[in-house]
């Protein structure tokens, strides 16, 4: 077996969920973390450094996994540490996706490394299976669902609401929407009515339901036009049931073989931990970035780049015997 030596830049819920995944991968071993903060404050008990002592470790790491937020870290990360080392990413604003690939492109073929961008679940496996499905059944309908699961973006959204102590929002799909897929029926879907918002409040003191409801309900881009559910519950509640962080979802697509046969392709994800399965993914492609470097393939690379048995610690031979 291969054996890559690997480093985790940016310690947050992803940083952790690299260096928890790292302990069940035999062939990845991990020399450090790397953060802007003050490594003593970081809660682990793996090697920790500054990030500004990163390049003192060029010749022995062969990959980054870059753990950093999609908007404001890895736009500015992500070049810079390509210059020098490969990497692998979960970029995920989709729309952005096409310029940070361009960017990655251009400094990893000018320093010969390998840049493996936007892995993770979406974009990542999902969009895998959006191709496959695609590809497979060129005439028919792809459909994402996402969730259940809780959305960080919107939960800080009603956390600043007024009177607002704690909150969490969970995305949920229009089950009904989802069988009529599964059972090959026609649906009107979009990204609203596919989809519906529960959220949990914890209030402050003296405020009130009714106001704080209509604020959550009636706020633009993040609510207005769904399905909303509010519910008002207390802090030992939030402790117990809203901590985790759970997500998931569906890819689904309805395609026509021929003019009655139709097919449903489907793909689906449950998980405890959104950041924990994020990593896992992540550090997959960071041993196909490894491999790929060491056969000179440089340059940016998403999923659709990457040949799966790259991903795999098996060899191919092993992979033919057992796999296929
Ligand atoms: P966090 O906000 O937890 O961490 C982002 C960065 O913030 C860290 O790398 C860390 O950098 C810094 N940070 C973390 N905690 C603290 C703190 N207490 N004080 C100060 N700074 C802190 O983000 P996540 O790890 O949850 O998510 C990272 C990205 O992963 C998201 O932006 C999202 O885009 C992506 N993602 C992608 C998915 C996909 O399927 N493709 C799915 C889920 C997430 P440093 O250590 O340098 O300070």
């Amino acid at each position: 077996m291969n054996t890559f030596k690997v480093g985790i830049v940016g310690y947050g819920n992803l940083g952790r969920g690299v260096e928890v995944g790292l302990k069940n991968t035999k062939d990845l071993e991990l020399v450090g973390i790397f953060s802007r903060r003050d490594p003593k404050q970081l809660d682990t008990t793996s090697p920790a450094y500054h990030i500004d002592e990163l390049d003192s470790f060029k010749d022995e790491i062969d990959v980054l996994l870059l753990c950093g937020g999609s908007q404001k870290d890895l736009p500015v990360q992500a070049p810079q540490l390509a210059e020098n080392f490969n990497t692998v990413d979960t970029y995920d604003n989709h729309n952005e996706i096409p310029t940070h690939f361009e960017k990655l492109d251009k400094v990893a073929k000018e320093n010969n490394t390998v840049a493996v961008l936007s892995t993770g679940w979406d974009p990542g496996l999902f969009s895998l299976n959006r191709l496959f499905a695609e590809a497979i059944l060129p005439e028919g309908d792809t459909y994402t669902f996402w969730g259940p699961g809780l959305s960080q973006g919107h939960s800080d959204a009603v956390r600043r609401v007024e009177g607002v102590k704690q909150a969490v929002q969970y995305t949920m799909p229009q089950e009904k929407m989802v069988e009529d897929v599964k059972n090959k029926k026609k649906v009107d879907y979009n990204k609203l009515s596919a989809h519906k918002r529960v959220v949990y409040v914890v209030l402050e003191e003296q405020a009130e339901q009714d106001k704080v409801k209509e604020a959550i309900i009636t706020m633009p881009d993040y609510f207005e036009g769904y399905e909303t559910e509010v519910h008002f519950i207390d802090e030992d509640t939030f402790a117990s049931e809203h901590t985790g962080m759970p997500h998931g979802g569906t890819v689904l697509r309805q395609g026509q073989t021929s003019d009655k046969q139709t097919s449903v392709y489907q793909f689906a994800l449950d998980l405890d931990s959104n950041p924990e399965f994020t990593a896992a993914v992540a550090i997959a492609y960071a041993r196909a970035a490894a491999k790929l470097a060491r056969e000179k393939v440089f340059g940016a690379k998403t999923v659709f780049d990457i040949a799966p048995g790259y991903l795999s610690p098996k060899d191919p031979a092993d992979l033919r015997r057992e796999l296929l």
